[in-house]
């Protein structure tokens, strides 16, 4: 059943080698058994899918990146789905197997098995998209697709928080909170802190001074890292006087120096994609433990369906005013992903000093 034929092809980027990319026309897609098929509004470029692009991450080659996206349903496989037509959703990436033990706790996140569209299976740097129904969520009325686009990125720093106990209101003793990195997650982690805990004393910290102005909240202290210091200055000056660190970069000097930051019996959260090793001198470690600090994981977020959930949450969030495309330092037509791909490398690989945040794709624009 369809609200529209479009005939022709799906204009698509094709990620064919490490460091090939290419726009090619793909088959249109049609749902199969279970499936909707998305006209893509808009999908996020994800640090992670630099590292697929460019550092030999992707898991199998083609493959069309691509999984923090929102978009309409334009066609059902099921007679059942038809009130679907027409809702503009967000979509969750990751397909769970539903047999595994952590499936069966419906920790889908830590499935076991899994397929992930813009990974495992191809994703959203494409016009159209065919998606399994029980991962579309419906955007709430006056939520466009740019913000819904962002729902699985701002979802992965609501369950950072969650993590803290710190996204439902009330302080439960923290009264200062450093994050370390104002990447898109850092930002918009540091607004959501800020708006469930108007109390506390929050900080962040970067490099980049661009990056620290789009911090709209003036309560939020803002603190620019010298280029080739790092963190040497912060440790010196401030260490041991947060209650919490939040880890937002992915640098293992940061996920390093963390330890020394946070105040004795405080509590660390780890949430960046580490890129490389941690070395762990004896002395830090020895730190851990005589500080009787308490270092957390956070990965992905949690995922239900229509049932509860960060996505649900992260939703709500949004319908309430959170307006996570305002961290967005380029929205870009499909055909010059590519280029946004590089560039972004070259920015990580500290060959340019381009100032993108968050790049959002928007497959439909000419
Ligand atoms: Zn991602
Ligand atoms: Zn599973």
């Amino acid at each position: 059943m369809r609200l529209k034929i479009k005939e022709g092809q799906n204009t698509s980027i094709v990620l064919r080698a490490s460091g090939k990319l290419s726009m090619e026309g793909r088959v249109m897609p049609i749902p199969g058994p279970g499936e909707v098929v998305i006209k893509i509004g808009a999908c996020g470029v994800c640090s992670s899918d630099i590292s697929r692009a460019f550092k030999k991450k992707a898991y199998h080659y083609p493959l069309v990146m691509g999984h923090e996206f929102a978009g309409e349903i334009i066609s059902v496989d099921a007679e059942d789905d038809a009130a679907l037509l027409g809702k503009q959703v967000a979509v969750f990436p990751l397909l769970p197997c539903f047999q595994c033990e952590p499936c069966l706790r419906e920790a889908y996140a830590q499935c076991i098995q899994y397929h992930y569209y813009g990974s495992r299976n191809d994703g959203a740097y494409t016009k159209y998209l065919a998606v399994r129904q029980w991962n579309v969520l419906p955007l709430p009325v006056g939520v466009d697709l740019r913000d819904g686009a962002l729902t699985e990125p701002v979802a992965v720093a609501l369950h950072g928080l969650n993590r803290l106990g710190l996204s439902g209101g009330g302080n439960r003793g923290v009264e200062r909170v450093l994050i370390v990195g104002a990447g898109f997650i850092g930002l918009v982690g540091a607004e959501m802190l800020r708006m469930s805990c108007p109390d506390i004393a929050i900080t962040v910290a970067d490099r980049n001074q661009y990056k620290l102005d789009l911090i709209a909240d003036p309560a939020t202290e803002r603190v620019l890292l010298e280029p080739n210091q790092g963190l040497e200055r912060l440790v010196t000056e401030r260490g041991g006087q947060f209650d919490v660190v939040i880890e937002a970069t992915g640098a293992p000097s940061v996920f390093r120096e963390t330890i020394r930051l946070v105040r004795p019996g405080g509590r660390v959260l780890w949430m960046g994609n580490i890129e490389a090793d941690l070395l762990l001198p004896q002395a830090l470690v020895s730190m851990i433990l005589r500080k009787e600090i308490s270092i957390l994981g956070t990965w992905n977020s949690s995922y239900a369906g229509r049932a509860p959930s960060d996505w649900t949450r992260t939703l709500e969030l949004m319908a309430n005013g959170l307006r996570p495309s305002r961290y967005v330092s380029d929205f870009v037509r499909l055909e010059d992903a590519p280029d946004i791909l590089r560039r972004l490398n070259e920015r990580k690989t500290g060959k340019t000093k381009d100032n993108i945040i968050k790049a959002v794709i928007l497959p439909h624009h000419e």
